[in-house]
């Protein structure tokens, strides 16, 4: 199964690397044409506004919008996340506004808050995450399943073949949530 990871700013070594210990075959989406014949997509965590000038220069942004509005099955980590949300509160932009969530960017404050916890994540128990200047997401419609949460606040969401995580699956040794990802892939 091919899997393209967005590979213009982030973490995206980390989720090439999770992906293949899983068997998949991930590619680097640098250019439109890496889109073709993908069976998902992971959009990584890093800095959104940086992600998004570099989109906007690669022509990468419209490719990209059509091959989400198809439904091409979508894993969107941190600011991934914040590049899928229809909402961003605390943000005049909003990018591709998929996923029908109001995301807070930098909810969890400067660089040096960042922290590790254990989410309980629906159907996989608990799963070690890491959050980085995360956003939180404040609020979820109607389409939209809380998969697993912290502190009460809704950390990783799916609509469809979308979901969405505050934090960095890709930065510990557990894969059940990519695995859980490809299952969603593997249904198209
Ligand atoms: N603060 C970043 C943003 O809003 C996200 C941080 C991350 O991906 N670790 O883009």
């Amino acid at each position: 199964m091919r899997i393209g990871v967005l590979a213009v700013q982030g973490a995206v070594r980390e989720h090439i690397l999770s992906l293949t210990r899983l068997g998949a075959e991930a590619v680097p989406v640098r250019n439109p044409e890496d889109l073709r014949g993908l069976a998902g997509l992971v959009l990584p965590g890093g800095e959104s506004t940086a992600q998004w000038r570099l989109l906007s220069r690669s022509g990468l942004v419209e490719p990209l919008r059509k091959a989400l509005v198809e439904g091409l099955p979508t894993l969107g980590t941190c600011a991934g996340l914040v590049l899928l949300a229809k909402e961003i509160t605390n943000w005049p932009e909003r990018y591709f506004g998929v996923l029908d969530v109001a995301v807070e960017r930098n909810a969890t404050g400067r660089q040096v808050d960042s922290f590790e916890a254990t989410v309980s994540v629906d159907g996989l128990g608990e799963v070690p995450a890491v959050f980085i200047r995360a956003p939180a997401i404040r609020r979820v419609g109607p389409g939209v399943k809380v998969l697993g949460e912290y502190e009460n606040v809704p950390v990783l969401v799916q609509q469809g073949t979308l979901l969405g995580a505050t934090f960095h699956p890709e930065l510990t040794e557990d894969l059940r949530l990519h695995e859980f990802f490809l299952s969603l892939c593997g249904k198209e």
